[in-house]
């Protein structure tokens, strides 16, 4: 390691000493993503205050050290050579201001309550937490793995409902270190996709309507069942690798192709759903990235359409 970046290294720890933020150098980013691939990110930083944050996201800023911001790694593919900067991940553990769920004031909405989740608390949970007051609108994404957060970056949802649907308003802090609210009509959201590339979601304000509690929790079971037959369940996996096309499936050409089993290394085509890529044990990004290309390649072959990745592949 040259000298100047040593001197740099040991800045950066004595910063998140200074601002008591836990961390881990050299941190192996395949512990915290589902697919469980990636190298080591130099500094791996969990914070716990929206006052931390804001600290943390000055000192990156003034010094251009590069970052990326995780939540639940569901979504994520890390390099096989990992991260040179700080990976942050916003904590869930009690003491965060980012892992709580609460009902809170909102304009007042017949048959409404208005919820405040930090973005750190996972999706299931904040759905099972609400579903227990009687509130409805996340028991159809309550079976999406991942964090509040992750969510809303990108627009998670099923064919029933996104993410966006039950959105009034969301906190975030920009990339300079400034809060921000920003109202759902300030954002946009589109298919897996929003506009918010530039800021770090801190809390979302869900609108929910009041309803049956025992229906929105059979729903919640029912979606859980749903996924327990259609995808594999148990797998180290990210879920959907390509975005569906308009009007059609990509599980659907890519299974049209029979790829179903096909691999690269270690990383292989589910046989439950050819949308999913299976680390079946010691697989890497390489040949993650491999088989990716190899699928594009064949569905434009056939089919003329260009696929779409879902996944976040970070380099
Ligand atoms: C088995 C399985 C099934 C899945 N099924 C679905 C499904 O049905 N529908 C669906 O939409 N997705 C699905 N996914 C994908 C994934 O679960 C979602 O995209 C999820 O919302 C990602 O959340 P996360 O917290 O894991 O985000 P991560 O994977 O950690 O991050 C994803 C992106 O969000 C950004 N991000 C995370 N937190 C924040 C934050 N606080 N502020 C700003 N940006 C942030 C990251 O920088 C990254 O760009 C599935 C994944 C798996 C493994």
């Amino acid at each position: 390691m040259a000298a100047g970046r040593r001197i740099i290294k040991n800045n950066i720890e004595e910063y998140l000493l200074s601002i008591k933020c836990n961390y881990k150098c050299n941190e192996p980013l395949s512990k915290h993503t589902t697919l469980c691939i990636g190298g080591t990110a130099d500094f791996f930083v969990e914070v716990e205050t929206e006052k931390q944050l804001i600290s943390l996201l000055k000192f990156i800023n003034e010094n251009k050290i590069k970052f990326f911001v995780i939540g639940g790694g569901s979504n994520i593919l890390f390099s096989d050579e990992g991260f040179r900067g700080i990976v942050i991940k916003l904590s869930s553990n009690s003491n965060s201001e980012f892992g709580k769920v609460e009902t809170c004031e909102g304009k007042e909405k017949q048959n409404t309550e208005y919820v405040c989740c930090g973005s750190a608390v996972n999706l299931a949970y904040a759905a099972r937490k609400t579903a227990e007051q009687g509130l409805s609108g996340l028991e159809y994404i309550s079976s999406i793995p991942g964090t509040v957060g992750g969510a809303v970056f990108g627009n998670a949802g099923v064919k029933e409902s996104s993410v966006s649907d039950v959105i009034e308003k969301i906190e975030v802090v920009d990339y300079f270190g400034n809060k921000e609210i920003l109202n759902k009509k300030d954002i946009r959201f589109e298919y897996r996709k929003s506009n918010l590339e530039d800021c770090i979601i801190t809390r979302v304000f869900f609108i929910l309507k009041n309803a049956d509690k025992n229906d929105i929790l059979k729903t919640i079971s029912q979606q859980l069942e749903r996924r327990k037959k259609s995808q594999p369940i148990g797998t180290k996996n990210a879920g959907c690798i390509f975005k569906n096309p308009k009007d059609d499936s990509a599980g659907r050409l890519i299974d049209s192709l029979n790829l179903k089993h096909y691999n690269v290394g270690d990383i292989e085509i589910s046989d439950i759903h050819a949308n999913f890529f299976i680390n079946k044990n010691n697989g890497c990004a390489k040949d993650m990235l491999s088989l990716i290309e190899f699928v594009k390649n064949e569905i434009y072959k056939k089919y003329n359409i260009k696929l779409e990745t879902e996944i976040r592949i970070i380099k």
